[in-house]
């Protein structure tokens, strides 16, 4: 079958990369010409682990194109996925889908009979219906679907995640779409994947209230973690006795720094301004953000406490900037948060990062970029560890304690190993660890 994906970032690359390998014939279009020459020209504009080499052997078997020209890539294609970005609109809350209307007004001057229009972006519910409205507008007598089938994979792990999903969402009124969406995924449904079929507004719901769940799990475990330093109990513990409580689960049970990335924040603010909109209160939601909101502003200070004195004037080394690990992606990191409030502080702050490095430029002024851990770490009065890369639980201790003006580490991702850490010589604070005095 012919997919045309529309939008080739975190999600349309991955999922036309993934779609092709399935076997399907894949068009991937953006309107941003040097993404488009980039993936042309053999390279991968976003940092995704195996996605290169994905992409790579599937333009070899000539399953996948990358293309500016909509219109083009539109011929003989029987389904296009809009998976264009849904920001929050500027000086609101609600999502801003300016780039989904454009690409679906696009669509209906380009589309043959016998389309379906996939909404993969997240999108409030209603908006399948809004895209029909637009389509039918252009093209009266079109023969179409507008389908949503909203994506769940997670940077960092993300070709996974869509080649084994939990689930796999189809929301659709039309049977004879819906027959046609079963077929695209039934390479995966022999895999034993579960296609759940829904209608398209509950299928929209869906993903804004998988989003909101998750922040609200975040939220719930970071506030825990809090209470169990105030009592002396130890978080991680206590996560392990809740996860093992089948209707809780222990995913998502890790305390931080707050969560930040391109999804929760923009998605639990998106869902109340349409939840309000229909003059429905979301307390829990709205709780989420607050709590989130105010744990992210926080973290300067929870740093100023565990290092036992003021920053103004010393030197903190970040490590970390990335909104998770595995991924270059800066949007909403609870890393800035934590440097512009240390630098509120009167902290000089250095950073280093795994992948995100030349995003974060386009984030943090006044920080020193540094190549390595040990670089960032030289001279530092204190190391904050704000993202769970793998490579920091490697470090070498002894060695970055020797580089240091004074050997403490705050790790807000409770990644690293307390006694190797402290054997090292380090002073170590935890999240939701009992206080030490
Ligand atoms: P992104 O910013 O990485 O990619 C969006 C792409 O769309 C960009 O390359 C941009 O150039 C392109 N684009 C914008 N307007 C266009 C237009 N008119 N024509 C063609 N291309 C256009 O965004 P993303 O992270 O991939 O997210 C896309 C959608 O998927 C969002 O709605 C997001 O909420 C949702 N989503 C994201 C994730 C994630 O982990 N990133 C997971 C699930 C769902």
């Amino acid at each position: 079958m012919k997919v045309v994906i529309v939008g080739s970032g975190y999600v349309g690359l991955v999922s036309g990369a993934c779609f092709s390998a399935l076997g399907h014939s894949v068009v991937c279009v953006d309107s941003n010409e040097q993404k488009i020459e980039t993936l042309k020209a053999g390279g991968v504009p976003i940092y995704e682990p195996g996605l290169g080499a994905l992409i790579k052997t599937n333009i070899e078997q000539n399953r996948l194109a990358f293309s500016c020209d909509l219109e083009g890539a539109m011929k003989g294609a029987d389904f296009v996925f809009i998976a264009v970005g849904t920001p929050t609109r500027q000086g609101g809350s609600e999502a801003d889908l300016t780039s989904v209307y454009s690409v679906a007004s696009a669509i209906a001057l380009t589309a043959d009979d016998g389309i379906i229009i996939v909404t993969k972006s997240t999108v409030p519910v209603g908006t399948g219906e809004a895209l029909e409205g637009i389509v039918r507008a252009a093209r009266p007598d079109l023969v179409f679907a507008v389908v949503s089938n909203p994506e769940f994979l997670k940077e960092g792990s993300a070709i996974e995640d869509f080649m084994k999903p939990d689930r796999v969402v189809v929301g659709c009124d039309l049977p004879w779409a819906g027959e046609k969406m079963k077929a695209l995924y039934e390479p995966l449904r022999a895999m034993g994947v579960t296609i759940l079929h829904t209608g398209r507004n509950a299928a929209e719901v869906i993903k804004y209230a998988a989003n909101a769940f998750l922040a609200i799990k975040i939220s719930f475990i970071n506030e825990i973690a809090d209470f169990c330093e105030a009592v002396g109990a130890d978080v991680a513990e206590v996560a392990d006795g809740l996860g093992k409580d089948k209707r809780i689960g222990r995913a998502f049970l890790n305390p931080g720094p707050g969560y930040g990335g391109s999804c929760f924040p923009k998605d639990t603010l998106a869902l109340l301004a349409t939840a309000q909109s229909h003059a429905v209160n979301l307390r829990v939601v709205e709780s989420s953000i607050s709590a989130n909101d105010a744990r992210k502003r926080g973290m300067g200070n929870r740093v100023v406490r565990a290092l036992g004195q003021s920053v103004r004037g010393k030197t903190i080394a970040v490590l970390g900037l990335t909104f998770k690990a595995n991924t270059d992606d800066m949007r909403e990191a609870p890393s800035l948060d934590i440097v512009t409030s240390l630098q509120r502080l009167g902290a000089r702050v250095r950073v280093y990062d795994p992948k995100g490095m030349e995003q974060a430029r386009q984030y943090l002024r006044d920080v020193d970029y540094t190549a390595d851990p040990y670089q960032c770490a030289t001279g530092a009065d204190g190391i904050v560890v704000a993202t769970e890369w793998k490579e920091f639980e490697h470090l070498d201790f002894v060695r970055l304690a020797a580089l240091t003006k004074h050997a403490a580490i705050v790790d807000l991702r409770n990644i690293l190993d307390v006694r190797k850490v402290e054997a090292a010589g380090f002073e170590l604070h935890r999240i939701g660890s009992p206080r030490r005095e």
